[in-house]
């Protein structure tokens, strides 16, 4: 028997169970899911599981695809098609489909709602009782690795949507000591009073931008004085220019942090000649 999906209003056999490539879940992780036990064909603890995905969709106001009435008629209808007796159900509600901007899209789209179930077999999960199992323990790292450019990009959603609440180009990450690490989607960079170039070294604790290798290498090549340090906001209200680099930005001058005006307010001579020289030193292939 061939499993089924629902799918956005339709239940279609799994293998033919698609979803489009601008979902912002396969794009971004913009989205929420919950997984119930089923027993006896029955789902567990549905109430409590359905009260978490409130709080998850709240969290990330993502409107609810369908009523909350609707979702648990889909949910037995899957479980029912699936002739599943032990096994689980898995739910997935993303943001939608949009064309790919971090932030939300300005007019949001139809959330996508996914629900599969499949059946279990409660021997396993019974021997496994019986017998106990091991657990070893890793740091935690969820998600500590910004020198992956991951898909998983949630934070850096929700960066850029507080960025554009606040009338901002984009959100410069500050970590538990308090400095700078790099924008949601670019590196973040200074130039101080005394006119060195700061920009946070590439350890794991930034992504190592291309755009940030390319600029270091104009840096060199104009014998300009540069410190790969972090530094913090303060540092960052003070400094004489600010900018952002990414491939689609380039290098873009900051001319305000978090309301104060950096400099005297307009684009530094430092970052235009920097812009200026990145196509000259770029490779073109
Ligand atoms: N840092 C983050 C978190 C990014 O997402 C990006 C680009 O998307 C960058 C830095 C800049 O990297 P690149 O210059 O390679 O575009």
């Amino acid at each position: 028997m061939s499993r089924i999906a629902y799918v956005n209003g339709r239940y279609v056999p799994l293998r033919e169970a698609e979803v489009s490539i601008q979902d912002r879940g396969f794009q971004f992780g913009d989205g929420v899911y919950e997984v119930c036990e089923i027993r006896d064909r029955q789902i567990i603890d549905e109430d409590r599981h359905l009260a978490r995905l409130a709080r998850s969709l709240g969290a990330l106001r993502i409107v609810w695809p369908v009523e909350e009435a609707a979702l648990r008629r889909i949910l037995r209808e899957v479980v029912a098609l699936n002739r599943v007796r032990d096994g689980l159900i898995y739910l997935q509600i993303t943001r939608g489909v949009a064309r790919r901007d971090f932030a939300f899209p300005a007019e949001a789209p139809k959330a996508s709602l996914v629900v599969t179930a499949k059946g279990t077999n409660p021997a396993i999960n019974a021997a496994h009782a019986a017998a106990g199992v091991k657990v070893i323990t890793v740091a935690e790292t969820r998600w500590a690795h910004p020198h992956i450019k991951s898909l998983q990009l949630l934070p850096s959603v929700l960066a850029k949507q507080a960025a554009r609440e606040a009338g901002a180009f984009e959100a410069w990450f500050v970590d538990a000591d308090g400095f700078v690490t790099e924008g949601a989607s670019s590196n973040a960079w200074i130039v101080t009073a005394d006119g060195a170039i700061v920009t946070r070294h590439a350890d794991e604790t930034i992504l190592r931008g291309v755009t940030r290798t390319t600029l270091l290498d104009a840096v060199r090549g104009q014998g300009l004085c540069f410190e790969e340090r972090p530094f913090t906001p303060s540092e960052a209200y003070g400094a004489k220019e600010a900018f952002n680099s990414s491939a689609t930005t380039i290098a873009m001058p900051v001319v305000e942090i978090d309301g104060r005006p950096i400099g005297d307010g307009a684009p530094g001579p430092l970052v235009k000649a920097l812009r200026a020289a990145f196509h000259t030193l770029a490779q073109r292939s």
